[in-house]
């Protein structure tokens, strides 16, 4: 998702503030309408799928209405909608077409608004929206202990809505922060597993905006908010692929929480997939080696890449660290060296040291060259068949499949294993190769 920030005033009061950094660091208040052209057409050679127009608060750009009619002339095929806190005068609406674009409100709990008039605006606006044939979402942030657990799937019953999403507040990169600390998930989950209860009886399903850890619910917790909150569930483990904020000064940042590792230029980059593997590569996979617990980098999760180990932003200090090393040579770079100067152990080293997030498709290949090199043709194939089924340059693939041709089958140890459970039905598995006291990944 790409989420173009239109404006950086706002009226609201939310204790956990994700936009604090954004207001902080920005030049304008608002998007000019010519950076909003060059949005569009940007967008347009892009084929962005999805846009997010987010704030601040967006209702308080004077020219909404005319922004959201722009992109639906300009990017017919690229859904729309609106992220709002919801304090904005209503006549706003009245300068939108309901089918032009939907509206998600972000709303908390009454206690929460420094303004206390501030809650019925934000019903107010919901409810004027829903009768204007706006299609609208709901969505919560909980970010402290003692919340309502059954506040939100209340409102969405009597909104007459069949699905509200939320997320724990996360940190915010190098700010101070009202978020919800990791050392407090224990208790916290309990309370967010009751919310999800509370809204599985009345039929409500939640998603899930924001990643959570994949041991944030136990096992059977999961077992359950599978069943009744596949939106939900789909979303823990890792924030893969990263959402993505557009500032008014057209920058990029991977999202409001990492705002400070790392700012890019949109026009440098074609479209959204180079964005976030760029984002997935310098910042994403730099940080992945530890999670927000002790325990995470001996995690089987962390190391096989199905948890982020918790929020990149709770990582401050190693934020800093990849700011500062942007530019050092990668994985890929330092494996070439190793290999151009005849090192071959040198370079599997490097590839066995690193993450599950820097082992790419074309690191993993080369950890194939460097074991052939080595003589171990059995775990050469094996890095070479990962890689091929990683991979998706079509070149890449062609090495690979060369690569894999090359290989003299006399040199390998292969077996079939056949797999069998008592009362279930006996299968062949693919050819295993037998590591020779290798990694294995
Ligand atoms: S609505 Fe958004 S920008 Fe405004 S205070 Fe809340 S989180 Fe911050
Ligand atoms: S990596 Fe860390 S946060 Fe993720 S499941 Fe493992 S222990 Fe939990
Ligand atoms: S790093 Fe991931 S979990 Fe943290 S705020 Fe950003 S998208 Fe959400």
């Amino acid at each position: 998702m790409m989420n173009l920030i239109l404006s950086r005033e706002c009226g609201n009061s939310c204790p956990y503030c994700f936009d604090e950094a954004e207001k902080q660091a920005g030049q304008k208040h608002f998007i000019s309408m010519e950076e909003v052209g060059a949005f569009a057409k940007w967008a347009y050679n892009a084929r962005l799928p999805y846009l997010s127009l987010s704030g601040g608060e967006p209702f308080l750009h004077p020219k909404l209405g005319m922004i959201v009619k722009l992109f639906r002339q300009n990017c017919r095929d690229t859904a729309i909608r609106i992220l709002s806190g919801g304090v904005f005068n209503k006549d706003v609406l009245d300068t939108i077409s309901p089918e032009d674009a939907g509206i998600i409100f972000n709303v908390n709990e009454p206690k929460d608004y420094e303004n206390p008039k501030h809650f019925c605006k934000v019903i107010n606006n919901i409810e004027t929206a829903i009768r204007k044939g706006f299609r609208i979402g709901i969505g919560f942030n909980v970010w402290r202990l003692d919340f309502d657990t059954a506040f939100i799937s209340n409102l969405a019953h009597r909104l007459a809505l069949p699905r509200f999403t939320w997320a724990v507040a996360n940190p915010i990169n190098g700010l101070p922060s009202k978020a919800v600390l990791p050392e407090q998930y224990p208790a916290f989950s309990e309370r967010c597993f009751q919310m999800l209860q509370e809204a599985a009886r009345l039929n409500i399903e939640a998603g899930l905006d924001c990643s959570l850890p994949l041991c944030f619910f136990n096992d059977a917790q999961m077992g359950w908010v599978r069943q009744y909150h596949p939106g939900t569930a789909s979303l823990m483990g890792t924030c893969e692929p990263p959402p993505i904020d557009v500032t008014p000064e057209l920058e990029v940042i991977r999202c409001f929480a990492c705002s400070k590792a790392a700012r890019l230029k949109l026009r440098d980059f074609h479209n959204q997939g180079e964005i976030e593997e760029w984002f997935q590569k310098h910042i994403d996979a730099q940080l992945l080696h530890k999670g927000v617990f002790p325990y995470c980098s001996e995690c089987q999760h962390l190391k096989e890449g199905r948890c982020y180990g918790g929020c990149l932003a709770c990582r401050e200090e190693d934020i800093g660290l990849v700011r500062e090393k942007l530019n050092s040579p990668s994985l890929e770079q330092q494996m070439d060296e190793a290999l151009g100067t005849g090192k071959a152990d040198l370079a599997l080293s490097y590839f066995n040291a690193a993450n599950h997030w820097l082992k790419t498709d074309a690191a993993t290949f080369k950890a194939a060259v460097a074991a052939s090199k080595l003589g171990d043709w059995t775990q050469a194939l094996r890095y070479a068949t990962k890689a091929n089924y990683n991979a998706t340059e079509f070149e890449t693939m062609r090495k690979i499949r060369e690569f894999i041709a090359s290989i003299p089958s006399s040199a390998l140890d292969t077996g079939v294993e056949v797999a069998a459970n008592e009362g279930s039905n006996v299968f062949v598995s693919l050819p295993v190769q037998t590591v020779r006291g290798k990694d294995s990944t």
